[in-house]
């Protein structure tokens, strides 16, 4: 399961009165985020339950581990990084070639609030990639119990009851 932060652990909005506001410090710059504690269990649950691994798709990278984790409850979770490719000119998103890159044929979850046909075009024609769910998150609510139980739907898929 790839995990975006903005838009999906950190909403625009407060969506719910669990979230909390923290002001985190990347690179010496503040930056003003809404964190709900409750992701970090629920990713956890998911993954023990579907013998999935977390990663990080996010342009705070590293700095996910270090600000982002300890504030949900979740530990330390691999890096994709994804700041390295130049930009590209036909419509996939900027993280999308450093995923397709990463995920050497293993199935996979992403959830982020940007998301088109263009991703899901380039992953379909991808050598490298092999079955994957792409959940668009609203950036305004961020990552919810919906999203949550699609993902957890698709990775149990032909597993019986
Ligand atoms: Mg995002």
């Amino acid at each position: 399961m790839l995990l975006d932060v903005d838009g999906v652990l950190n909403p625009l909005r407060r969506s719910s009165p669990s979230f909390r506001r923290h002001t985190v410090v990347v690179d010496g710059a503040p930056y003003q985020v809404m964190l709900d504690p409750r992701h970090g269990p629920r990713l956890l649950e998911l993954a023990r339950a579907t013998g999935a691994d977390l990663a990080w798709a996010t342009t705070w990278e590293d700095h996910a581990n270090e600000e982002i984790a300890p504030r949900i409850g979740l530990p330390r979770l691999p890096v994709i990084p994804v700041m390295g490719d130049p930009a590209s000119n036909s419509g996939e998103h900027m993280k999308t070639r450093a995923i397709a890159k990463y995920v050497r044929r293993r199935p996979f979850v992403w959830f982020d609030d940007i998301l088109d046909q263009a991703d899901h075009d380039y992953l379909d024609r991808h050598p490298g990639v092999g079955d994957f769910l792409l959940v668009k998150v609203d950036s305004r609510f961020g990552l919810t119990a919906g999203h949550l139980g699609q993902a957890r739907r698709w990775l149990s898929r032909g597993v019986q009851a």
